[in-house]
């Protein structure tokens, strides 16, 4: 019963939220672009990323979705056609036209591989195209994103019908394997189960599962929050996934967490705790790929230190320069305000509940 008055908050509040989406071009990607990337076999080169504008994630339109997303903002309020998305398609690929070399990186704002965003035909001419540029021996690799309920059999033997040798990846919002956690706090709809099986499944195609990770989802402190982190990477390796992702919380407009974190009863991480998190999991797992999105470091909303401390920026270059190099020397960083974090972990472990951190 519960469940379901916080799912009708969820929903209600999504709905307000939704009568601000804007709408925009259908024929153009929400955004796309080339940047330094690694490869699975730890190489660098270059990406291309293009997200492409769908009609949004299934779930956050039937439950309210995740507490911490906001993706649907960025979807299409009106129906986006085949047609539409292949366009999109050709305008982004046109930007790696000169390259010899690169992987392609293709995102929506939920699941490339529900047909309720992408139908069909447009997944099967993105397959195509890209398979082309797999024989021309262009394309390093290729990533999508979907939840795990939609790794089917069909859908992966339809990816390798096109793309027949080069890494696939497909990167799953696992978020934490703590099921806790993920159902409740974050509001996921997805079993540990159901993770196992798309993970099962995709060894099968030869395709690995990235697993993005959120540090510190809400209603956890963030001691537990660095806990829980360290926990579900470790996790995540032991049941095969080819490389982890953290994404560190950013408090998005629209959601349950930006309404706790406006009562001052949610704090974005600390990134020092990110650093621990980083060190501590590529420690134990020397051969894997760890990697960390930056995106919204070191803003209010996003994960910071001590606001406006100058280590805040040294920290996310640090961040970055891990992603790409692996190396967690270059996380070795100092500041004063070390100390503030100690502090605010030893004061919240006596709270009941978490703490904000606003001034
Ligand atoms: S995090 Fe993923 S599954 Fe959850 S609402 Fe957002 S797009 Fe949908
Ligand atoms: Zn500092």
């Amino acid at each position: 019963m519960i469940e379901n008055y916080s799912e009708l908050f969820l929903k209600k509040m999504r709905e307000k939220h939704l009568k601000k989406r804007k709408e925009s071009n259908p024929n153009k990607p929400i955004a796309t672009w080339v940047q330094d990337d690694i490869f699975l076999d730890k190489s660098i080169g270059k990406s291309l990323t293009i997200i492409l504008r769908t009609v949004g994630c299934r779930w956050a339109y039937e439950s309210g979705g995740c507490t911490m997303c906001s993706y649907l903002m960025d979807s299409s309020p009106t129906p986006i056609s085949a047609e539409n998305l292949k366009k999109q398609f050709d305008y982004a690929i046109e930007k790696v036209k000169d390259l010899d070399e690169f992987s392609v990186k293709i995102f929506t704002s939920g699941s490339f591989l529900d047909e309720f965003e992408v139908p069909r035909e447009a997944k099967e001419y993105i397959f195509e195209r890209l398979g082309k540029l797999e024989e021309e021996g262009k394309l390093k690799e290729i990533a999508i994103e979907s939840r795990p309920e939609f790794i089917t059999e069909e859908n992966l033997k339809n990816i390798r019908e096109y793309i027949k040798d080069i890494n696939v990846e497909i990167g799953v919002g696992v978020e934490t394997f703590n099921e806790e956690i993920r159902n409740i706090a974050i509001h996921k709809g997805v079993t540990t189960e159901d993770i196992i099986n798309a993970i099962n499944i995709a060894k099968k195609y030869n395709v690995g599962i990235k697993a993005y990770l959120l540090i510190k989802p809400l209603f956890i402190t963030e001691k537990d929050a660095i806990l829980d982190a360290i926990n579900s990477a470790n996790k995540a390796f032991e049941v095969g996934c080819s490389r982890v992702s953290f994404c560190p919380a950013t408090v998005h407009k629209g959601t349950l967490m930006e309404y706790f974190w406006s009562k001052n009863q949610y704090r974005p991480p600390f990134l020092w705790s990110i650093i621990e998190i980083l060190k501590e999991v590529k420690s134990k797992n020397p051969d894997k790929i760890v990697m960390c999105d930056t995106s919204g470091i070191p803003t209010k909303r996003g994960a910071h230190n001590l606001y406006g401390c100058e280590c805040n920026y040294k920290i996310k270059n640090a961040i970055e320069k891990f992603t790409l190099t692996q190396d967690i020397d270059v996380l070795d960083v100092e500041c004063k305000c070390r100390k503030y974090w100690e502090g605010f972990i030893e004061m919240e472990e006596k709270n009941i509940v978490p703490l904000g951190d606003k001034y």
